[in-house]
């Protein structure tokens, strides 16, 4: 499933970017895989001309013509250096509540598998999302894709996966839906939603909702309701374009996330999996077999997934936030482009295991934790990550890809790696048009009115 290209526009241009100190992208619609990440298209002194949302053309300022009569509006960015937007294609964006305790239990030592088994965690995340109505997760998860989008995320996958029952994930959906609504009309993220098939009910959720069943025919029902009700009203409802599932011990087997593919597949719906993280159960196969878009995190990934993913169609989706805040082994992405695989990176933005609010952050992460050079990071943040959404049509400034690009603070586009603590992005460009700066918004607390005990100041 690829969507989106279209032909350079011609027409009158819209707008003409002049001053560009140098101008780089991946070229070509395709993913890059292995070597290829590594070709990059640099562009001095470039010019950059845009009609109708799309770039129309690109290259060196002085070989630029006016086919099609002057511009409406001309920018001169001074020597700037500029790069496709940015895309996030692995958020959990959407949650209500906190993992702040879960933060300091670990900081004093307990693991996170052992947090999730004494029924805290990510399942306290459930609960508080669960709760809310798909207005308060839209108005709560504003804050955190507006500050992605300032941090160069011009396209963010975002995930349901916190609701836990039929109902709830479909509130998530909502949000989403509601999400993309807002920032369409403020020329702001294009938003994409997953329906991630997260976790099964736990033994003790399992005990409280039904109990007279055990804990495997509760799950059973549960994975009944997953392919009978809820995949069935997100695709007659158009509010998901993909299915993703958790695949891990605690979490959903091969088998099962076999028949939830095939009941996404059956409604028309992509396919994807959460795989590889703690431990590898065969979720790297099936997504290859089935052809799916993506298969992300990857951190547990030995030779022979590794091998399979160099040569599969689908992406190698990897993580470093998560490495980073959890404190666990990174996923091999430098052994995985040398097998020859498509590498993206994405955010996996989500309260519990990689509270990373900047896109690019997760590119410079890359680069030092999992050892991707500075050009295959920019072709994992873009095309690739483009492709891991299905789209070609974005993540490259060429003729005929939507206009969304950024223009750095620097005159060199190494810096968007490099900096680390303050934002590279100077300015982010969508379809055409400058986003306008607004004031970052305060995240809110879930619990309105509840304040929290005065902090002590100790020296
Ligand atoms: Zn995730």
């Amino acid at each position: 499933m690829v969507r989106g290209m279209k032909s350079p526009p011609r027409m009158k241009t819209d707008l003409l970017i002049t001053g560009i100190g140098q101008l780089v992208t991946a070229e070509g619609a395709e993913a890059r895989r292995g070597r290829r990440m590594r070709e990059l298209r640099v562009v001095r002194d470039a010019a950059l001309a845009v009609a109708a949302g799309r770039v129309q053309w690109v290259g060196r300022a002085g070989q630029w013509t006016p086919a099609y009569g002057s511009p409406v509006m001309e920018v001169d960015l001074g020597g700037a250096a500029v790069v496709p937007g940015l895309i996030d294609p692995h958020t959990h964006a959407v949650w209500a509540g906190d993992r702040l305790a879960d933060f300091e239990a670990r900081s004093a030592a307990a693991g996170y598998e052992e947090i999730l088994r004494a029924g805290g965690g990510i399942r306290t995340t459930v609960r508080s999302t669960s709760a809310a109505s798909p207005e308060e997760l839209a108005r709560l998860a504003t804050p955190r894709i507006e500050r992605l989008l300032s941090s160069g995320a011009v396209t963010i996958e975002v995930k349901s996966g916190y609701g836990g029952s039929t109902a709830a994930e479909l509130a998530a959906l909502e949000a989403i839906e509601r999400l993309q609504a807002e920032q369409r009309a403020q020329h702001g993220a294009r938003l994409l939603a997953t329906l991630l098939v997260h976790l099964p009910p736990s033994a003790r959720s399992a005990a409280s909702f039904a109990p007279n069943q055990s804990h495997s025919q509760a799950r059973q029902q549960f994975l009944a309701r997953v392919c009978g009700e809820l995949i069935p009203a997100a695709a007659r409802r158009s509010l998901a374009s993909a299915v993703d599932v958790f695949v891990e011990k605690e979490a959903w087997s091969v088998e099962e996330a076999e028949r939830i593919f095939a009941t996404a597949r059956s409604f028309g719906l992509a396919v994807k999996l959460h795989s590889d993280q703690f431990h590898s159960l065969g979720g790297v196969a099936l997504a290859a077999r089935s052809g799916a878009l993506s298969v992300d995190h990857l951190e547990a990934a030995g030779e022979e997934e590794i091998r399979v993913l160099g040569q599969s169609s689908t992406v190698a989706t990897i993580l470093p936030g998560v490495s980073l805040h959890l404190g666990l082994p990174p996923a091999p992405g430098r052994r995985l482009i040398d097998a020859g695989a498509a590498v993206a990176v994405g955010t996996d933005l989500n309260p519990g295991s990689s509270p990373l609010f900047s896109a690019a952050a997760a590119l410079g992460l890359a680069v030092r934790m999992n050892g991707l050079t500075l050009a295959e990071a920019l072709a994992a943040g873009t095309v690739n990550a483009a492709c891991a959404l299905g789209f070609n049509d974005r993540g490259r400034i060429e003729p005929g890809c939507l206009a969304d690009f950024l223009v750095l603070h620097s005159r060199d586009w190494r810096d968007l790696l490099y900096v680390m603590g303050a934002n590279p992005v100077a300015e982010v460009w969508i379809g055409g048009r400058r986003r306008k700066r607004r004031p970052e918004k305060r995240e809110e607390a879930t619990e309105r009115g509840k304040e929290k005990p005065q902090q002590t100041e100790t020296r």
